[in-house]
């Protein structure tokens, strides 16, 4: 669907060159939700730049539904712009208008008759929960509703592919799991093509199948998203897990203390992916050896793909028997890493 093969984009500074994205090979399926996350600086919103076919990239190709559009131009370009929406962190709705005038606005720059529009908006309202605001003004929404109108908007022409750029970065949590709940809806509904440019790791938890980690522009971690929570490689991949494995600065103290309080055992930190989180193995370990485990602190959250949980435990009992247990939850795929009194 979405090929970026090799694609690099150099800024020429003051300082000399900058690669805003370095490198990048990029493959998004068809109706798949793909997220780019990365913190300020990072490439991301070049990346979408160059997706949406607003910059031309240095090097490289970008190929959406087989249309090179990083060689297009005139008429090809703007045909292969329609299949390609965005949704934006501020909205960017036109105030003056209504709810129905701003989705109503592509269509009417796509020549749309007046009869279709209507039809076509009533829709789309339906669809993005609005039903009822249709004559309200932007000023007169929640944020939340702002964002259906924006993604309302945005789905008029039918496109191929949504782009995002902080779509919810603007949102409380609340309004930001509504907005991607809707978003997920919409892709199993329509199979609609989604790419969120983010820098929350909540937000590629709760709906992307398939993520690519971005620093100094260069792509450094991508596959899916299970398999890399699961098992992050590069560094700043295991801090962004920091944001969602509810590992605040609050735990690792509190962790401390338990190790000064416990002068013996060991604190387990487990981790549990998909499956794993339905098995009795903490009871299993209980039963089977003569150990005994606190629960210091845990957490389990869903993605697309399953359930992502992490525990902290405290394990008493004799080093063989310890390790006896960390083997047998190792065999039922929990990952084990002992953070303290090895
Ligand atoms: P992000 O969206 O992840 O914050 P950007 O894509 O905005 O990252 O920026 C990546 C890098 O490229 C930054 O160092 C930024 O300063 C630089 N950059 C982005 N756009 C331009 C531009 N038009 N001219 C020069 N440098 C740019």
């Amino acid at each position: 669907m979405i090929d970026l093969q090799n694609i690099s984009k150099i800024y020429k500074t003051k300082n000399g060159e900058l690669k805003a994205v370095d490198q990048v090979n990029l493959s998004i399926k068809q109706g798949e939700i793909y997220g780019i996350i990365g913190y300020s600086g990072a490439g991301k919103s070049t990346m979408i730049r160059l997706l949406n076919g607003l910059e031309k990239p240095t090097v490289g190709s970008v190929i959406i539904n087989g249309n090179d559009i990083s060689k297009a131009s005139g008429k090809k370009l703007r045909d292969a712009r329609q299949k390609i929406s965005m949704i934006f962190q501020h909205f960017n709705l036109l105030w003056s208008r209504t709810v129905e005038e701003n989705i109503a606005f592509p269509l009417e720059i796509a020549g749309v008759s007046k009869e279709q529009r209507a039809k076509r908006v009533e829709e789309l309202i339906e669809l993005v929960g609005l039903a009822g605001r249709g004559k309200a003004y932007p000023s007169q929404l929640s944020g939340g509703q702002k964002q259906r109108v924006g993604i309302a908007r945005a789905l008029a022409n039918n496109p191929e592919v949504l782009l995002g750029d902080e779509a919810t970065s603007a949102l409380d949590p609340e309004t930001t799991d509504s907005i991607l709940e809707l978003l997920l809806d919409i892709n199993k509904k329509i199979g609609l093509t989604i790419v969120l440019i983010t820098h929350e790791m909540h937000v590629i938890r709760k709906i992307c199948d398939r993520v690519a980690v971005m620093e100094a522009g260069k792509v450094v971690e991508q596959g899916e998203v299970l398999q890399v929570f699961q098992n992050p490689q590069a560094p700043i991949t295991k801090n962004f897990m920091a944001q969602i494995s509810g590992e605040t600065q609050e735990i690792q103290a509190s962790l401390e203390q338990i190790l000064a309080n416990y002068p013996s055992g060991r604190i387990v930190k487990l981790g549990f992916v998909g499956q794993t989180t339905e098995q009795p193995v903490i009871s299993q370990i209980i039963k089977q050896f003569d150990i005994v485990v606190n629960i210091v602190h845990g957490k389990i959250s869903n993605t697309t793909s399953g359930p992502l949980g992490t525990l902290f435990v405290h394990i008493e009992g004799s080093n063989d028997q310890i390790n006896a247990a960390l083997e047998v939850l190792a065999q039922h795929k929990v990952q084990t890493e002992v953070i303290g009194h090895d």
